[in-house]
């Protein structure tokens, strides 16, 4: 069989380690280990979503509802706008895909923010798109420089508010200005995958108005993060009819399993669970930037439920010692931030072990 060189060279997205993996290596057992490396919910699913879940546990010998029919419709109420303007996926990864197919084809270009979610380039690289990677400026998106960096050939831009893995946010005008002037022809992605830890806080823009503004711009959210279904995988995508047509167009017809369609139903009905983990996620955030600053670590304005952290060291070398500690954090030297690791904020016990770890490990050194 002659696998196609370029096939072979593709790069694959690096995931967290499974954690019962990770425990065997270092002769722990998975309950020893704190896994803080793939921005995962410490509080466990929504229990809406659980009982939904068990309610049903019959019912999967049917398939799917290839329309997301319900699903649709409550996000719909949700955010006011039309069933035809929301398409949903396996997990945004997969809409993330179905935008490459939709858009793009062979040699067309597409722009990211670098550091960025790693997905826009990989996913890319499959269709043989070419994703133009601007970099940050003082770990936050600069909308000029993507703006300069479109050209003729640029079907898409991936925006990311907040940022994996910086947690900076765009604020409205700033995106208001970039939108103005980016051509009608090109669509701009709003990924939103920790919208539910930024909405409501100071200069996070509620993005969906631009959606009734902007042909061109379309916003991806997940139920991965806040809810706590990443095992189950559904995200969607809310914009204008046309881009959601044509995302329905290159979709498979069940591509969103039935369990996680009933879970993400109930889920969005769970105001009570998602209070309790944003508030998690608040005073996890004031005790881990506390001890950084007792501990003289600089780290990013996260909007979001993890935090990027400049261990001025080899970063690679620490969370490999974090690692044989039972502490699992994201080196961030694939991003080519050699010196930074990103850290999911965890409930009070496992952010309490990262700190204790971390101190250790600093002192080794
Ligand atoms: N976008 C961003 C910015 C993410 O961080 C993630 C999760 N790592 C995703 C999208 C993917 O989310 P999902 O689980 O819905 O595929």
């Amino acid at each position: 069989m002659k696998v196609r060189d370029w096939v072979k060279n593709l790069v694959t997205y690096e995931a967290g380690k499974p954690i019962a993996h990770a425990a065997g290596e270092i002769g722990m057992t998975a309950d020893e280990i704190v896994k803080l490396a793939s921005n995962e919910n410490s509080l466990g699913s929504s229990p809406l979503a659980v009982a939904a879940l068990k309610e049903n546990i019959n019912t999967f010998y049917r398939y799917p509802d290839g329309s997301n029919y319900d699903l649709i419709g409550k996000l719909s109420d949700k955010y006011s706008v039309l069933p035809e303007q929301i398409a949903v996926g396996d997990g945004s990864d997969e809409i993330i895909n179905l935008i490459y197919s939709a858009f793009c084809q062979k040699n067309d270009e597409a722009i990211m923010a670098f550091p960025s979610f790693a997905e826009y380039l990989l996913i890319g690289a499959v269709h043989r798109v070419n994703v133009l990677r601007v970099p940050l400026k003082e770990f936050k998106t600069d909308l000029d420089a993507v703006k300069n960096a479109i050209n003729e050939n640029t079907k898409v831009i991936f925006l990311n508010s907040p940022n994996n893995p910086t947690g900076t946010i765009i604020k409205h005008d700033e995106l208001m200005e970039f939108m103005k002037n980016v051509p009608e022809n090109i669509l701009v992605v709003m990924d939103e995958a920790y919208y539910e830890y930024a909405t409501g806080k100071p200069d996070f823009p509620e993005t969906i108005d631009f959606i009734h503004s902007f042909d061109n711009f379309l916003i991806l959210r997940t139920f991965s993060k806040a809810y706590g279904l990443a095992g189950l995988r559904i995200g969607y995508a809310i914009g204008d009819k046309e881009i959601i047509d044509a995302i329905n167009h290159v979709r498979q017809p069940f591509n969103v399993n039935k369990a996680a369609q009933i879970a993400a139903f109930a889920a969005l009905d769970d105001t009570e669970f998602l209070s309790k983990v944003r508030s998690m996620i608040e005073s996890g955030m004031t005790y881990l930037k506390s001890e950084f600053k007792n501990m003289g670590i600089e780290y990013t304005e996260s909007y979001a439920n993890f935090l990027l952290i400049n261990l001025k060291t080899d970063a690679e070398n620490i969370s490999d010692k974090l690692l044989k500690k039972g502490v699992i954090v994201r080196s961030m030297s694939g991003y080519g931030l050699k010196e930074f690791i990103r850290v999911t904020v965890g409930n009070e016990t496992e952010n309490k072990r990262f700190i204790a770890s971390l101190k250790s490990v600093l002192n080794e050194e």
